[in-house]
C-alpha cells in the first residue's frame, strides 16, 4: 500500500474496500452489464475515512473509453467539492490497463488497489486485451532476445507517480468469506457479460 497507508490496520483496510466493492460497486455494474458492458468498476475514497467520493462501473457501449477507472476520474473531478487526488485511495475491482493507469497518473492518485489481477482477468473473465494491449503497444523487443517480456512485469508497479496494491493476498488471508463471495459475484457478472457481448457496440469485446 501507498506509504500514507502503512500505518493502517491492513484487515481493516482491505476489508473496508471488499465492502466497497461488494456495497457500492457491485450494485453499479450488475445494472451495467445488464446494459451489455464489461464487469470492471472502481471507486474513490476519502483517505482520511475511507468514506466513498464516487463509485462508478464501465460504460463502454456509451463511449469505449468509459472503462470503469475512467468513469469515476471523470465523475470525480465534475464534483464541485472533492478532496485532493493525493488525499485519497484510488480502488479498482480489476487490475487497471493501460488507458486507466495513464488515467490515475494523469489524474494526480498516487496509489491504487485492486482484487482481480490482469491474469485473472483474462484466465478468469476472458478479457485478453489489458495484457495483450501492454505487450503489444508497450513492450518494446529486446533487440539481444527473441522473446518480448521474458518474465518482465508488464508496468512498473512502484514507481516517481504511484505505488499499486494487490489486494488479494491480505484479502484472502483476512476476510475469505468475502473474497469467495466477490469472486462467485463477479463469475456470474462475467457469465452475463459474455452471453450478451455480441448484441453490444464495444470496440474490444
Ligand atoms: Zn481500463
Amino acid at each position: 500500500m501507498a506509504d500514507a497507508d502503512s500505518g493502517r490496520d491492513p484487515s481493516a483496510f482491505v476489508g473496508r474496500l471488499l465492502e466497497v466493492m461488494e456495497r457500492e460497486i457491485v450494485p453499479l455494474t450488475a445494472a451495467g452489464v445488464e446494459a451489455g458492458n464489461k464487469i470492471f468498476g472502481a471507486a474513490i475514497l476519502a483517505r482520511s475515512d475511507l468514506s466513498v467520493v464516487v463509485a462508478a462501473t464501465n460504460d463502454e457501449t456509451a463511449n469505449p473509453l468509459w472503462h470503469g477507472e475512467i468513469n469515476a476520474i471523470k465523475q470525480f473531478f465534475e464534483l464541485r467539492s472533492r478532496p485532493a487526488p493525493a488525499d485519497c485511495v484510488f480502488l479498482a475491482t480489476h487490475e487497471p490497463c493501460s488507458l486507466c493507469l495513464s488515467g490515475i497518473t494523469w489524474s494526480g492518485f498516487d496509489n491504487f488497489s485492486y482484487l482481480f489481477s490482469h491474469t485473472d482477468s483474462a484466465d478468469r473473465f476472458e478479457i485478453p486485451y489489458d495484457i495483450d494491449i501492454l505487450t503489444s503497444v508497450y513492450a518494446v523487443p529486446d533487440p539481444d532476445r527473441s522473446e518480448v517480456m521474458s518474465g518482465r512485469d508488464y508496468y512498473n508497479r512502484t514507481n516517481r507517480y504511484f505505488t499499486s496494491v494487490d489486494l488479494m493476498p491480505a484479502a484472502s488471508a483476512h476476510h475469505p468469506d468475502v473474497v469467495a463471495r466477490l469472486i462467485a459475484t463477479y463469475s456470474r457478472l462475467s457469465d452475463t457479460y459474455q452471453r450478451r457481448k455480441g448484441a453490444g457496440s464495444i470496440t474490444l469485446a
